[in-house]
This record gives structure tokens, C-alpha cells and sequence, in this order.
């Protein structure tokens, strides 16, 4: 059972063949099997979430019918949660209990969602391997050698093991698509603004967007139907009505126009990852697609105005953290200067000191006009190359990553780090919609298909990908090494 999809167990729960109770039992014993050897949450809440079964299982027996109504999810450590610690993957939060829910974590408590607990991530959500987690390193279940991807790592590790049937991440420049391409798991953000970012902790305020890590493209519009919808606590959520994001993942794909962008199909591209997302396209063209290619001509600009524009931003959010109202403290300050020092040296990881210093060198006087200006303007000749390219075509496809997930402490110098979402980041400088599938396998490692639509369509892009889960398998893959039950 805990090997179905959100829609399955959905439907299990509503014949009265599993109750919550059980269900959400056998993922607290599959994490208690796992959860060692992966990494993936950084807390458990075990009471709390049969309780929450519990009462799951009551609201069923007296006739609530919520279509998520006691299914166990788990939440990235970046959502506030009211009396359980929210640490954001940094020493700086370690301690830090927020007094409120975040507004993700909100609606799917009124859904009657069970949580079972809160999952590893990279420092601040920066990172692309879950390796600057203060809480360590989360492996990979397909490879325990290799990274999950991240910065949601620890929740697409834990929906790949089956440690829970679906969870919460967010996405600043890739961080839901590639983990979710490296784990063999469905991961979509949202357009900017879809979903509400209050009780978000804030890494990159313009960019970031929470979103659903699950098992197939239908649960995504299951999740998405609960996440998404304007929030008067957040000003930049928008006023637009939200969808039944299942009613359309039949349409037909007759007559869909794919664009294939060029500039990602050339240097870098590993051959299997390439080999597997032609093989992709030529599944839609059977579905009666017409594929067309497209030219995103600045796009190799995204990842260098990304590294100016997310650490500008980074370093006045993360500014809050000064070891005087919440959070990491030093010990026995000599004075005012030497605790802001020392809290933050300490409370802090190398990463995101390094985007502190790079942010607040951008936004210095006399570097604001030559970077951060810049890099804005960038941004925008981004945006106005999708919206030039969704004149031709309905969707852009292309790969999530260049590879598939590679060896933990493999990846030192940041660039090469930095360069791990050049596929993912200008669509989080555009503000699009896009979702990652799996489409494929090299050496045993899943392969993401990267699927893109114009701006609110997220409908269009969870369509597009449903097809695809129709017409293959490769999202019921389980990695064997996780095979044992408990
Ligand atoms: N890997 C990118 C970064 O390190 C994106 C992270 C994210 O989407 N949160 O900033």
C-alpha cells in the first residue's frame, strides 16, 4: 500500500480498505527502516501524526469525502510549523519552534492531511545536493552513494523510498524539478504567486515557490488543489481562481505543439539523458504532437543573473538572523558587535555566507547599477524569450538535468555546483509554471523530463505530463534497493 499513489490510496481510504490509522503506521515503520541509511527528515513527528490519523478516521466514519483526507505527506523543514521545530537546514535554526503554520502547512492540515514530519534540505535552500544541510548529507535511494539532488532533497528522497506518499518542497532556481529528476519522481513548481509563500521561511523573496514532490502528475493536480489560491498574509500571491487541476489531465494531446528548446540539446548534455528525452518526444508525437524546435537565445545568461539577483535577495532576507530575536545565539558575548559576529559565523554554513557576501557586494553602492540592474535586465529579456517562444508552440520540453545524480562530495567548486540548474532557473526568472518527470534510466539512475508552459498554465504542463504517465512506466519505477519491506 504504501507503494501506491496519492490518487490510489485516495480511493483506498474511501472504500474502507486501509484506514489512516494503518496507513500512516506503515510509513512511521518504513521511515524507522530507512530514515537511518537515507537521511531524509530531520524530525519525526510519530504521536502527532496518528493522532492526526486518528481524527482522520473519524471525520471519514461521520462522511467528510476530502480527496486528501488522511493521507500522510511530509513537509520540507522550510515551512513553519507551530510547535515543532522548523530548522531550514541550518544550524541557525536549529532550535527555532515557529508560534504559527505556514500557509502550505495550514491547508493541508484543514484537509485533513496526517504529517508525518519534516525533511532534510539544504542550508537556506541553497544547493543542489542536499550536502549543506547542517543535519548532513540525505543519499540518494536509487544510490546511497550519490546525492538525492536538492535543495528538496529530503523530501524527494522520501517519497522515491516510500517513506511518505507525498511532500512539500519549494523551488528557487530547481530545487523541487531537480531532486525530483535525480530521485525518478514527479516534483512541479508552481507559477509565481500560485501558491502563498507566508510562513515560507525566505530565501530568494522574487523566485521562491512551494510546491508538490510525489509519484505521478495526477497527485501533483491532487496537491495543487489543496496548495494553491490567494493568501491575504502574502502580497504577492495573486487573485485568480484556482482550477480543479484534475478536471483536464485527460485532454487529448492531438494536435499539442512541444517546442524543444536548441540550447538544450548541445554541449554538456550527457547522451543517455539526451537519448531518453528523444525517445520521450517521439512517445508524444505518437500521442499526435508536433514537436518544433525553439530558440531560448539568452538562456545561457540565466544561471550568472540567477547568482547575482538570489544572493542580492538572500542577503537582505537572511539579514533578520542576529542571534537576537529567535534562533542561534553565540555563547557569552562580550557586546552587541561581537554577537552579531559570532552568531552569524557560527549559525551560519559556508554557502550561505558565501551568497550573503556575493548579495551584499551586489547591492554595495556603485555595484548596483553594474550587477543587480543588470542582472534585472536580464531577467527580463528571459521572459520575453518564453513569451516569444509560446507564440509557436503550447509547451517547451527538454531535460531537468544535464546527468543523472552523481557522487556525493563529487561536486567542490560552487560553480560547478551553481551550474546544476541551467536548465531549471530561467523558468524561476520567467515566473512559468514547469514539472519534472521521469522519462528514462541510465546506470540504474532515473532521468528527468523537464516540462514548461506559459504563465498560470499549470493545467496545460500537469496534462501533458499525465499523458505521459499513461502511456508509460517509468514513474512506477521503485528503486530495488529500497525493496525490503519492514
Ligand atoms: N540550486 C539553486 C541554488 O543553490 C537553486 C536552489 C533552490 O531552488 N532553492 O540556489
Amino acid at each position: 500500500m504504501i507503494k501506491s499513489t496519492v490518487a490510489e490510496l485516495s480511493l483506498a481510504l474511501a472504500a474502507g480498505d486501509i484506514s489512516s490509522v494503518e496507513l500512516t503506521q506503515a510509513y512511521l515503520n518504513r521511515i524507522a527502516q530507512y530514515n537511518g541509511e537515507l537521511n531524509a527528515f530531520i524530525t519525526v513527528c510519530e504521536e502527532s501524526a496518528l493522532e492526526q490519523a486518528k481524527a482522520a478516521d473519524v471525520a471519514r466514519a461521520k462522511g467528510d469525502t476530502s480527496s486528501l483526507l488522511g493521507i500522510p505527506l511530509a513537509h520540507k523543514d522550510i515551512f513553519c510549523t507551530e510547535g515543532i521545530t522548523t530548522t531550514c537546514g541550518s544550524r541557525m535554526l536549529g532550535n527555532f519552534v515557529s508560534p504559527y503554520n505556514a500557509t502550505v502547512v495550514e491547508r493541508f492540515s484543514d484537509a485533513g492531511v496526517v504529517m508525518l514530519g519534516k525533511t532534510n534540505m539544504d542550508e537556506f535552500a541553497m544547493g543542489s545536493s542536499n550536502e549543506t544541510s547542517f543535519f548532513g548529507a540525505v543519499k540518494n535511494p536509487w544510490n546511497t552513494a550519490c546525492v538525492p539532488g536538492g535543495s528538496s532533497g529530503g523530501s524527494a528522497a522520501a517519497v522515491a523510498a516510500d517513506l511518505c506518499a507525498m511532500a512539500t518542497g519549494t523551488d528557487t532556481g530547481g530545487s523541487i524539478r531537480q531532486p525530483a529528476a535525480f530521485c525518478g519522481i514527479t516534483g512541479f513548481k508552481p507559477s509565481y504567486g500560485r501558491v502563498s509563500r507566508w510562513g515560507m521561511i525566505a530565501f530568494a523573496s522574487s523566485l521562491d515557490q512551494a510546491g508538490p514532490i510525489c509519484k505521478s502528475a495526477e497527485d501533483a493536480a491532487l496537491m495543487l488543489n489543496v496548495m494553491a489560491g490567494l493568501d491575504s498574509k502574502d502580497s504577492t500571491s495573486i487573485d485568480k481562481p484556482v482550477e480543479d487541476y484534475t478536471a483536464t489531465l485527460n485532454d487529448s494531446l492531438q494536435g499539442l505543439r512541444i517546442g524543444v528548446p536548441k540550447q538544450h540539446f548541445a554541449e554538456g548534455l550527457s547522451s543517455e539523458v539526451e537519448q531518453a528525452i528523444r525517445d520521450a518526444l517521439a512517445e508524444y508525437e505518437k500521442m499526435g504532437a508536433i514537436i518544433k524546435e525553439v530558440d531560448l537565445p539568452n538562456s545561457h545568461l540565466s544561471v550568472p543573473a540567477y547568482y547575482v539577483i538570489a544572493p542580492a535577495e538572500a542577503s537582505a532576507n537572511l539579514s533578520r538572523y542576529d542571534g537576537v530575536r529567535y534562533g542561534y545565539r553565540c555563547e557569552n558575548p562580550v557586546d552587541l558587535e561581537d554577537m552579531y559576529k559570532r552568531t552569524r559565523s557560527e549559525g551560519f554554513g559556508e554557502e550561505v555566507k558565501r551568497r550573503i557576501m556575493i548579495g551584499t557586494y551586489a547591492l554595495s553602492a556603485g555595484f548596483y547599477d553594474a550587477y543587480y540592474r543588470k542582472a534585472q535586465k536580464i531577467r527580463r529579456l528571459i521572459k520575453v524569450d518564453f513569451s516569444n517562444a509560446f507564440k509557436e508552440v503550447d509547451v517547451i520540453i527538454g531535460p531537468t538535468s544535464p546527468h543523472t545524480a552523481f557522487k556525493l562530495g563529487s561536486k567542490s567548486d560552487p560553480v560547478s555546483m551553481y551550474l546544476e540548474d541551467i536548465y531549471t532557473i530561467a523558468v524561476n526568472l520567467a515566473g512559468l509554471p514547469a514539472i519534472s518527470i521521469p522519462a528514462g534510466s541510465a546506470n540504474g539512475l532515473p532521468i528527468g523530463m523537464h516540462i514548461v508552459a506559459g504563465d498560470f498554465e499549470e493545467a496545460k504542463v500537469l496534462n501533458v505530463a499525465h499523458q505521459f504517465q499513461k502511456h508509460t512506466d517509468w514513474h512506477r519505477n521503485k528503486p530495488s534497493a529500497m525493496a525490503k519491506e519492514a
